[in-house]
């Protein structure tokens, strides 16, 4: 039977998180907004205990916690949320990185077009920021600074810590995609420095369709987002629109499960990530960045392409060559062209991502894969 291998791209639903779904749709069905019944008095009881656990994460206060559909949604709302305070106080600056999603990326390319500067800072071969780069880019109308927390291709950890210190006397927003890490790699993204914070529910076991953006309170005030749909005033009028009652019930307990075992589930992917370099060492692959996620090895070896690698893997392991959210697009990965990688090594990258539902990566049939390509 094919191993999933994939859970960058998205994981399962926990079995009692899909229980808790079904009952949230079955049973307690009402309204969060219904006042006037015990329908609707459960149902928003059920989503403030989420708004909790989702906010105990990172530290956050429950009040921070506005729930969307996922981190794609999250991160339009924190830029292009930012463009009416920027353009009234002529603060059309922002700074971001060449390797974000493309989630954060067009949100961004849009408010290029309408006016704004934007500075791209590069990335290393190793895939990370260079913060004095950052530094340098800081001017007096910089509003918004987007970087994402790990990479979704290659698992890159960006040093959040410093770009906090980095902004310690900046009057600039910090939006931090997070979408791969919370939860999962919590070191970092609950320094309060960091004034917004994108989540997807399906990275961590929770359903697709359901995500957060926590907005988090600098000097009692929080960044000055204005919505971009319109509707029932729903999420402080920031994401207005009937809650997803059962997914936010989910997600949230989701949460509560990854934060309580956020270390021993890091340990078992470092473990199951350690013994897969052994093995892939032996046959010369380059490891694309480094330091890495422990969940995730994207790999390249020299003389493989890995569209020839996915077939071969066919039945053994489900893999990808690049973002899902790109696979319909034949250009090569622009976050490994950042790191200015040559083509036959994007040609030849592979990434493998785990979790602690993963017993064992067959690194055997993996590696006796590549060999039959050699
Ligand atoms: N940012 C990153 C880093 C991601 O990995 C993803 C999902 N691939 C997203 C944003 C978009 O998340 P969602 O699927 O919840 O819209």
């Amino acid at each position: 039977m094919t191993i999933y291998l994939d859970y960058n791209a998205t994981t399962p639903v926990l079995p009692e998180v899909a229980d808790l779904v079904y009952k949230m749709m079955v049973d307690e069905f009402g309204n969060a907004g219904s006042r006037t019944h015990e329908f609707g008095v459960a149902a928003k009881r059920a989503v403030e205990l989420a708004r909790g656990q989702v906010a105990n994460v990172v530290g956050a206060e429950k009040s921070e916690v506005i729930f969307t559909s996922g981190a794609t949604e999250s991160n339009n709302i924190a830029i292009l949320g930012l463009r009416e305070f920027a353009e009234a106080n002529n603060k059309k600056h922002i700074i971001t990185t060449k390797i974000e999603h493309k989630s954060v990326l067009e949100p961004i390319k849009h408010l290029q077009k309408q006016g704004f500067d934007v500075t791209y800072l590069n990335v290393g071969e190793s895939g990370d920021i260079d913060v004095n780069e950052l530094k340098a880019a800081l001017r007096d109308e910089t509003c918004l600074v987007s970087i994402m927390h790990i990479n979704n291709e290659t698992g890159s950890i960006q040093p959040i810590g410093d770009v906090c210190q980095a902004l310690a006397s900046h009057e600039a927003y910090l939006h931090v995609d997070a979408a791969q890490s919370f939860g999962k790699y919590p070191s970092d993204i609950d320094n309060p420095r960091i004034d917004l914070v994108s989540v997807s529910g399906h990275k961590l076991y929770a359903p697709k369709g359901i995500g957060t953006l926590i907005l988090r309170r600098r000097d009692f005030t929080k960044p000055p987002l204005t919505p971009i749909y319109l509707g029932g005033g729903q999420e402080k009028g920031l994401r207005p629109g009937t809650l997803a009652v059962p997914l936010i019930a989910g997600f949230g307990l989701a949460c509560e499960l990854a934060q309580k075992n956020a270390q021993k589930w890091c340990e078992h992917a470092a473990f199951l990530k350690a013994n897969l370099m052994d093995s892939l060492k032996a046959l010369n692959a380059e490891f694309l960045c480094n330091p890495t996620s422990p969940y995730v090895l994207n790999f390249s070896v020299p003389g493989v392409n890995s569209e020839a690698l996915m077939v071969q893997l066919k039945g053994i392991a489900a893999v990808s060559n690049g973002s899902a959210c790109t696979s319909n697009s034949y250009t090569p990965s622009h976050v490994l062209s950042a790191m200015g990688l040559n083509e036959e090594k994007i040609a030849g990258s592979i990434r493998i991502s785990w979790s602690h539902l993963t017993k064992t990566v067959p690194s055997d049939e993996i590696c006796r894969s590549i060999k039959e390509l050699l």
